[in-house]
């Protein structure tokens, strides 16, 4: 597939890339790592007026600790980010999700940033414009239906990214800066909880740090894929424990991770927990496999992740 015609310019800081968006009147695109968004084009599932390329931003690229808090450059490679002896040491589910994440190629080229804005996914949607053609187009692609289910009123698409919830495991904040001037939000709360729009960032803002409680954890990531050796979550749980507490965070069904805490880890908390997920998941026909099976996997990678934890503490 070739790519359609934009304008291309690569910036060299965030106040030039917002200059650049402002000037294209909201007609034009981010990228950093370009593994999300260039598919999107070359399937037409985007028409920017321009591509605004984000990696020439140095200040993106560093990761620093700061008064008790590890501030993470949205433009680090998901493979910098992996090998960094603070990731490894205090938050393992980061380290086993980013390692899950897709394989090696693809983590050397793709960003944290463009990892958590990455868009939602679906069997349906995720084709060539011919194919979309020839079956009509849905909410997301601005039409009156949803292709999965019969009479919906939103779009199901899948948030697929693999470091997102194990980021809201590890209670991290995401920097945005754009036409309004700079803000820090909890991540879990730039999902808008809606496939057709996923997130709650303004035009515009450019995510430029995420940033984590520099506190030891213990943890563990738990991925369902068709191939192990590079595919997307179909369903995924993370856990982070510390000081008894622990977050658990489900990804991979629907538009939206969930996230889950237990204040007193015993028997009973980890049912309930596994329990209150799989009642909340509500996976429909939009990927290769089963909607009944990935619902069923939800409390199994729940109960197995915190098992993991409480044995190995996710080493
Ligand atoms: C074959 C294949 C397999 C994959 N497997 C997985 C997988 O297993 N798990 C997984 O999580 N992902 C997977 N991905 C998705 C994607 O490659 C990764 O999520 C990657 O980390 C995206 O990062 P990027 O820098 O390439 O993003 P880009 O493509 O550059 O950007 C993604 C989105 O984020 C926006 N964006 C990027 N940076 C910023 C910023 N700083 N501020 C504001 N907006 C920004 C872009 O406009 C775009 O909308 C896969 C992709 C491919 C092609
Ligand atoms: S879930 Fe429905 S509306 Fe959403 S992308 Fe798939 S077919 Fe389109």
């Amino acid at each position: 597939m070739i790519l359609p015609q934009f304008e291309y310019h690569k910036v060299q800081s965030v106040a030039g890339a917002i200059a650049l968006y402002r000037k294209y009147k909201g007609k034009a695109r981010y990228c950093a790592g370009g593994t999300d968004l260039i598919p999107l084009l070359k399937q037409r599932l985007s028409a920017p007026a321009a591509v605004i390329d984000l990696k020439g931003i140095d200040e993106l690229k560093t990761i620093t600790r700061r008064k008790g808090v590890l501030i993470i450059g949205a433009n680090v490679t998901l493979f910098d980010l992996k090998n960094d002896p603070i990731v490894r040491e205090h938050f393992p589910a980061l380290f086993q999700s980013l390692d899950a994440t897709s394989c090696e190629t693809l983590q050397m080229r793709g960003t944290i940033g463009g990892n958590i804005l990455q868009d939602t996914r679906c069997i349906q949607y995720n084709k060539s414009l011919e194919w979309r053609t020839s079956r009509g187009f849905c909410f997301k692609m601005g039409g009156k239906a949803c292709n999965v289910v019969l009479n919906a009123q939103a779009c199901f698409s899948n948030y697929c990214s693999d470091n997102a919830p194990a980021l809201i495991t590890l209670s991290a904040k995401v920097r945005l800066k754009g036409l309004k001037g700079e803000r820090t939000v909890d991540l879990e709360k730039i999902f808008s909880g809606n496939g057709k729009a996923p997130f709650t960032v303004e035009p515009g803002e450019v995510l430029t740090a995420i940033l984590i409680p520099l506190k030891k954890t213990e943890g563990v990531y738990e991925k369902l894929r068709v191939r192990d050796s590079m595919d997307y979550p179909l369903v995924d749980a993370a856990v982070s424990m510390a000081g008894g507490k622990a977050r658990v965070c489900i990804g991979g069904i629907g538009p939206a991770p969930r996230l889950y805490v237990i204040k007193n880890m015993d028997e009973n908390t980890i049912r309930d927990t596994a329990d209150k997920a799989y009642a909340d998941a509500k996976p429909v026909a939009n990927t290769t496999i089963s909607a009944a099976y990935r619902k069923k996997m939800v409390s199994t990678l729940v109960k197995r992740a915190i098992k993991r934890v409480l044995k190995e503490g996710g080493r």
